[in-house]
């Protein structure tokens, strides 16, 4: 996409900054920059970006594939192992047995395990038994039989060796699958409707805009150097399935009066330390107009999107900044070159969307929903999935955004086989509510970043309140993050817990987290209240969450939600 000239949104020209007031010399003082393309800030304004200017990160590959996989960890560059990698899905695994919250003082390569956590995209689509025994071989293969479904709808393996990376990216690439961008400043793996395409409440079927968006602008250097991650949603299922309030970009099914159905555009969704939740536009985008869309979204992004400080080079801060009036006026008059079509944004979900279960699907077939622990499964799960798939003569499998996996296109006699053999490999179709809404992020496992130990800590949990509450006749959301960065989406769930080090009773230092209690997407979109004196030790975690559920549980009025009790 070619913008007009660049000028600011309200006119400056593009190569003169901004300035404030003036300074003491009388004559206007240069405002300092945000480091904004757009407006003529090209010089890189901290290592990220001259790093990416340096080289373009998609080169990377090749010095992987010719040099370093060749000669091993010891001579991998420092800039490309701890920046470039990440555009190819690869980042360095925490060194083992380093304790959480005291990392701040160490050199990254004391911090620096010499394995990797590499990441497939999957983009919503469909995986068949090819794809998903692939996925598995890899990881039985070369990754110690790891293997996540993360809520990006990504395959997340560790124990990756870099000598075994172009063998994986062969094996992957051979039955349709990449690992290209799924990491660094570019537009990370798509969020896609696990039930596009066949589910019978669908509003529209998405996948062939998501196909075009791929084919379009993944790889393409015009959008691998963006100011930060650029995370993408796209459903047309009415229970808006993929999170999408929490995207910098998503496109939501809606129904136009006249023009019939098509896509509302979010903007400047995210969470992390600074959450806000998407701005709706308001608009009806046509199915075959979604990529362009997506390009503009993309393009003032790149433009106009803050480089100056990492921690503001997301699309929230400058939708935030300019108001979605402004956004929009840009994206139309400078991208676009037409001006979008009103229409009332989509109705509120009045189900969550997690596909769990047996449904019937719009062709006489059904789709069946199940839930692994936290998103771990393994390589062996998956290579027995894609038996199980091919033995009942299912189409495949896609993951969700809730770190959970739906299988499609069952013919109705074979659902309670398939059922059945789901169940044996740990991947059940009617799991505890506990086991159905709890995800955690990566943790101080593998996670660099992580204070604190989150996927074995959050099965536990699960464990246990199946224990307590076997019973539970209302869905409460889990979610276990290892830091600030809200990986498994910690303000959105009904208990939000973000890791950091915590005092215990005897005024130790120990692991633990923050709650949020109360947050919500979709049915109740907003974000959980932090309550300072809601801090509890990881191993008082059960109780903690015990009470909390007991006294909604007690307290609570007929058919009353969990987040309107916490907010009364
Ligand atoms: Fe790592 Fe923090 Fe993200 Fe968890 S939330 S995966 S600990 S960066």
């Amino acid at each position: 996409m070619t913008p007009t000239p660049a000028t600011t949104p309200a006119g400056s020209p593009a190569s003169t900054p901004a300035s404030t007031g003036p300074g003491r010399s009388g004559r206007p003082r240069p405002k300092r920059g945000e480091g904004q393309w757009a407006l003529g800030y090209r010089e890189p304004l901290n290592p990220n970006e001259q790093s990416k200017k340096d080289d373009n990160p998609l080169n990377v590959r090749a010095r992987i594939e010719n040099i370093y996989s060749k000669r091993g960890f010891s001579s991998i560059d420092g800039g490309d192992l701890r920046g470039r990698f990440r555009w190819w899905g690869l980042y360095t695994q925490r060194k083992p047995g380093l304790d959480g919250g005291k990392t701040g003082a160490l050199e990254p390569e004391e911090l620096d395990d010499e394995y990797f956590m590499l990441r497939v995209r999957s983009d919503g689509a469909l995986h068949g038994p090819a794809q998903l025994r692939a996925l598995g071989s890899i990881s039985t293969d070369f990754g110690r039989d790891t293997a996540d479904i993360t809520d990006r709808q990504n395959i997340q393996y560790h124990w990756i060796r870099i000598e075994d990376v172009p063998t994986i990216w062969q094996r992957l690439e051979a039955v349709g699958l990449e690992t290209q961008e799924a990491c660094g400043d570019s537009p990370r793996a798509f969020l896609g409707s696990p039930v596009a395409g066949v589910s019978a409440e669908e509003t529209i079927d998405g996948t062939a805009a998501l196909e075009e968006i791929k084919r379009r602008y993944i790889g393409n250097p015009e959008y691998s150097n963006l100011p930060r991650k650029f995370k993408t949603a796209l459903t047309g299922h009415p229970s808006q399935d993929v999170a999408p309030e929490v995207n910098d970009v998503s496109f939501v099914g809606t129904t136009h009066p006249e023009h019939g159905p098509g896509f509302d555009l979010w903007v400047g969704g995210g969470l992390s330390t600074n959450p806000m939740l998407a701005k709706k536009l308001g608009v009806w985008i046509p199915l075959d107009e979604v990529a362009d869309a997506w390009e503009a979204v993309i393009s003032v992004f790149r433009d106009y999107g803050y480089r100056r400080l990492r921690s503001r080079a997301r699309l929230k801060f400058l939708v935030q900044d300019w108001g979605v009036e402004k956004f929009r006026q840009v994206l139309e008059e400078k991208y676009l070159h037409r001006a979008l079509v009103d229409c009332d944004s989509p109705p509120v979900p009045t189900a969550t969307g997690d596909h769990i279960g047996v449904h019937p699907q719009k062709d006489g077939r059904f789709y069946v929903g199940v839930a692994p622990t936290v998103g771990r499964i393994s390589g062996t799960v998956l290579t027995r999935l894609a038996d199980a798939v091919e033995a009942h003569g299912a189409e495949g499998a896609r993951f969700t955004a809730y770190q959970k996996l739906v299988v499609l296109g069952v013919a109705e006699d074979q659902v309670a086989g398939l059922v059945a053999a789901l169940e044996e490999i740990g991947l059940s179709a009617t799991p505890s509510n506990w086991r159905r809404s709890t995800m955690a992020c990566t943790g101080i496992e593998f996670c660099k970043l992580a204070i604190v130990e989150t996927k074995q800590r959050a099965a536990d949990l699960v464990a246990e309140l199946e224990r307590r509450f076997p019973e539970l006749d209302t869905p409460i959301t889990v979610n276990v993050n290892g830091c600030p960065n809200a990986c498994a989406r910690t303000q959105v769930a009904d208990i939000g817990l973000k890791g950091q080090l915590v005092l215990d009773a005897d005024g130790n230092q120990v692991e633990g987290f923050q709650v949020h209690l109360g947050g919500g997407l979709g049915l109740e979109p907003q974000f959980g209240k932090k309550l300072r004196a809601h801090k509890v030790t990881s191993t008082g975690l059960d109780d903690y969450v015990t009470n909390v559920v007991s006294a909604f549980l007690e307290q609570r009025t007929e058919g009353e939600r969990f987040a309107t009790w916490v907010g009364r």
